[in-house]
């Protein structure tokens, strides 16, 4: 039960109050400690901004704080609050509650690390390291390259040897990612890859709520496991090693495996089956069977795909089954890489219980035997520097005083005249560096800054911007917390 200070008498105590007074002075607010660079990205929750800390904040971290460095770049995530008045109301989403739990305790190289966190003008303020790229980036990057690139099997290795060894991390921690998928996978400018939002993470280790009570959905749909999508009420650590074999497949392909059509809920509130996510698996992994997955037939939703099995036999007799075709995928992608067939393979394990886990991913063959060896700077082996993320104008929605329930913010699509700048691309290691072009100077007047893009990354940004829009659009249907 809450106590509040008045009952307890601080509030007439002289000291405290004096104590408090001196506390509230000797605080510096968000505005005074961070500049503003621009604005990269927004949801449900709130908003991204990209931001650079003041030499004045570097001298006074609190503890608990990470320590900063003057002139190093961060990423503000700010939430706005929940809706007054409302059931279950505490004025801050049950994400932003997780995130900030579960990212004060934990450390990892793989993992974003959380600066701080700031309570200022009824907003929560989160502050990240500022990670330059994600895995959505680096895809779209090769997929609209002219002539289309695949990734270089070295980026590829390391990039999926570093995300396996963050997500080996949260699981021999007792959490659950759930909602694992290239949009949420940043990578630093010096090629370290760190996964990001734990705004749908849960401990699962004596959880002080049971997984079946919480939240109804989890994981975006193209990267949900099967058993998910049948509706088991208890899961493990292995839908987070689902999701990674998808993003495994993406990296190989340039294009989401599993592209299914997420079945909206009804009035009746009743989760639906997610036949068309379903169906997309089985058209590359065949059906399950029971004798490869013996607790399949106990899924709640076992019944809908015996349906599947059925209207699939008599639509098309001459072809009564779902084949199994992840071996034209295979040869398509990796023709001559035993070992990475055999991962994605042991990722993509119907049965959860027998799924690679992560701990035994990262001794696997593919990495330990077979060249090229994974590498700390996952951009070693690249060929050309990825392009920065883009920044737009901030227009004061960073330090503005929150509206519960504001207008969308402008979303990165935005035109190229009210394009923040950006700093110059980081030159990566090992490769040429891109001819820089000043184009432009700041629209919105930061001293001294300027838009430095080529033209090429400026078309390539524009293209990227509004297929990731669609897939980082995703994350944001968050499901409410039950
Ligand atoms: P999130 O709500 O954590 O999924 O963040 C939304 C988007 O903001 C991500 O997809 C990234 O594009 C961007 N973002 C989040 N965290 C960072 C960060 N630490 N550094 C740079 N960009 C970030």
């Amino acid at each position: 039960m809450a106590v509040s200070s008045t009952a307890t008498g601080l509030d007439t105590n002289p000291l405290m109050a004096a104590y408090k007074r001196r506390r509230d002075t000797s605080r510096l607010g968000v505005a005074s400690k961070y500049e503003s660079q621009g604005f990269i990205s927004s949801g449900t929750y709130g908003k991204v901004y990209k931001v650079l800390l003041l030499p004045q904040a570097v001298a006074a971290p609190r503890p608990g704080d990470l320590k900063g460095e003057a002139g190093a770049f961060y990423a503000v995530k700010k939430f706005k609050p929940e809706k007054e008045g409302g059931e279950g109301y505490t004025g801050l989403s049950q994400s932003a509650c997780r995130e900030i739990a579960l990212n004060r305790e934990i450390g990892h190289e793989n993992v974003i690390a959380l600066r701080e966190v700031i309570l200022e003008m009824k907003a929560v303020f989160m502050v990240f390291e500022y990670a330059e790229h994600d895995f959505l980036q680096v895809i779209h990057f090769h997929s609209t390259s002219h002539p289309r690139s695949v990734l270089p099997l070295g980026v590829l290795k390391s990039l999926l040897y570093q995300l396996l060894n963050g997500v080996a991390y949260l699981h021999s921690n007792f959490i659950m990612h759930r909602d694992l998928k290239p949009a949420n996978i940043l990578i630093t400018d010096d090629g370290i890859v760190k996964i990001g939002d734990l705004g749908l993470a849960r401990v699962f280790h004596r959880p002080l709520v049971p997984l079946l009570n919480g939240d109804k959905v989890v994981v975006t749909i193209w990267y949900r496991a099967p058993e998910l999508l049948l509706g088991a009420k208890h899961y493990t650590t292995a839908i987070d090693m689902w999701a990674v074999g998808c993003i495994f497949a993406e990296l190989l392909s340039l294009r989401p495996i599993f592209k299914g059509d997420e079945a909206k809920m009804d009035a009746s509130k009743k989760l639906p089956f997610q036949k068309d996510q379903m169906m997309k698996i089985m058209d590359v992994l065949g059906a399950p069977t029971v004798d490869e997955w013996p607790l399949l037939s106990w899924m709640p939703d076992y019944p809908q795909l015996q349906a599947m099995e059925r209207e699939r036999a008599r639509q098309d007799p001459s072809k009564p089954r779902f084949e199994n075709n992840m071996g034209i995928f295979l040869n398509r992608y990796m023709r001559s890489m035993d070992t990475g067939r055999a991962a994605l393979q042991e990722l993509f394990t119907w049965d959860p219980d027998k799924r690679l886990t992560a701990a035994d991913a990262l001794n696997h063959p593919f990495f330990t035997t077979d060249a090229p060896a994974p590498t700390k700077n996952a951009f070693a082996y690249a060929t050309k520097p990825y392009p920065t993320r883009r920044i737009t104008a901030d227009e004061g929605g960073l330090f503005a005083e929150p509206a519960a329930h504001a207008p969308p913010a402008q979303t990165a699509n935005t035109s190229a005249t009210s394009q923040r700048p950006a700093a110059p691309p980081a030159p990566l290691a090992g490769q040429p560096q891109a001819s820089t072009t000043l184009v432009g100077t700041s629209a919105v007047g930061l001293p001294g800054a300027r838009m430095w893009t080529t033209q090429q990354q400026a078309q390539q940004q524009q293209q990227q911007q509004q297929q990731q829009q669609q897939q980082r659009g995703m994350a944001r249907k968050r499901p409410r917390i039950a």
